[in-house]
């Protein structure tokens, strides 16, 4: 019987140990850690990958969420629509600007219902921060001149797809700003925590620089509230290097989706891609009625899952009355019962996504 974990972050190290390794003798004897010369070449090829004016390093992929909302103005009083079916960092970070996250249904591929956002818009609503969940893109065309004529801006939670496009547009360039997160676990990652903003706006870009430093415009002149988030040199260093593996990486993880499709449609919901879309998989879920039996045999079988995510936003302990929730949101409910995420990391091998096919087909009988 094999083991399979569902994601093992070693095998990555294990191919670019030397790289990493040289990046981090080169920066320690250059002195230089934090807002130097690596960063700024990091960002820049960012932009160009993403095909945006501006990327903003930042410490952590919450932060990118969070600064942004504040350069956009939104703070207390303020209501920002988005999911409760997303890593909790994305309503805490519109909490964390003091505004109000509105929570409303998702669609049955797991990403924000966009005909859902007219209903629940009110004058106080600045923004919606819509996630491409999964690395499955969102299509923001749909709300694009609503939030225009609204003055609503679109805030991209893009940290499961970087890479991700529609029609050759990637994500990041779709609303006003892309957040992304360099997590251990993202697509693209650091060896801790990192994440960036993507933008074409210059004035959003320059106040998103002060704001991650201290509000500092130079050394001594501090111009405006800010904090203290930025990534580090090294982390720079180290996602400069995994960007030359990314695509072919981003490859491998759709050649498993594929693989995983051909094999299983049919015996469970597997994720749709329509024509134009480019799905990067960060995950593979599944949709099955029988979700915890599966996962149960599939354990039995050395096969390890996840559920991305098991508690809803609006089922957490936390403080209620700082969030509000218009309407049902039953199919999020739903989906909650359903979904299982099945290992797809870019090193998981040929003969691992073979026998966990075997395990899932057996599962059903087939
Ligand atoms: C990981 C993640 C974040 C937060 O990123 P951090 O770098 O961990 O702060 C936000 N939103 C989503 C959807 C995520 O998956």
């Amino acid at each position: 019987m094999m083991q399979i974990p569902f994601v093992d972050l070693a095998r990555e190290y294990s191919e670019i140990q030397e790289e990493l390794c040289d990046a981090l003798r080169k920066v320690c004897s250059s002195g230089a850690f934090i807002l130097g010369t690596s960063l700024k070449s990091l960002e820049e090829n960012l932009a160009t990958f993403l095909g945006v004016r501006h990327v903003v390093g930042v410490g952590n992929g919450s932060d990118a969420t969070v600064l942004t909302l504040k350069a956009l103005g939104v703070g207390l009083g303020d209501e920002v629509i988005t999911v409760a079916n997303s890593f909790v960092a994305t309503v805490w970070s519109i909490r964390a600007t003091g505004a109000t996250p509105v929570l409303i249904d998702v669609c049955d591929d797991m990403n924000m219902d966009l005909s859902k956002v007219h209903r629940v818009v009110s004058e106080r609503t600045k923004a919606i921060v819509p996630v491409h969940l999964t690395g499955n893109p969102i299509n923001l065309k749909e709300v694009t001149s609503f939030c225009q004529d609204n003055g609503i801006h679109i805030v991209e939670d893009a940290a499961q797809a970087i890479g991700a496009s529609i029609d050759d547009e990637k994500v990041g360039g779709m609303g006003i700003a892309g957040c992304f997160s360099l997590h251990p676990l993202k697509n693209l990652s650091v060896l801790g925590d990192g994440g960036f903003i993507s933008t074409n706006d210059d004035s959003l870009a320059r106040k998103l620089r002060l704001l991650r430093n201290h509000g500092l415009e130079d050394r001594d002149n501090c111009v405006l509230w800010g904090y203290n988030s930025r990534l580090d040199e090294l982390q720079a260093c180290f996602a400069q290097i995994k960007l030359k593996y990314f695509e072919q990486r981003t490859m491998r993880r759709i050649r498993l989706a594929e693989r995983y499709k051909e094999n299983l449609e049919g015996l469970l919901g597997c994720p749709q891609v329509p024509r134009g879309v480019r799905h990067v998989f960060h995950n593979f879920i599944v949709q099955s009625k029988s979700r915890d039996e599966l996962a149960d045999y599939l354990r039995h079988e050395g096969v390890e899952t996840k559920i991305h995510y098991p508690i809803p936003f609006h089922h957490q302990k936390i403080e209620s009355k700082d969030y509000r929730v218009p309407f049902r949101l039953s199919n999020t409910e739903r989906l909650t019962s359903e979904i299982l995420s099945l290992p797809i990391f870019p090193e998981l091998t040929d003969e691992e996504s073979e026998y966990i096919i075997e395990a899932v087909r057996r599962f059903y009988g087939s």
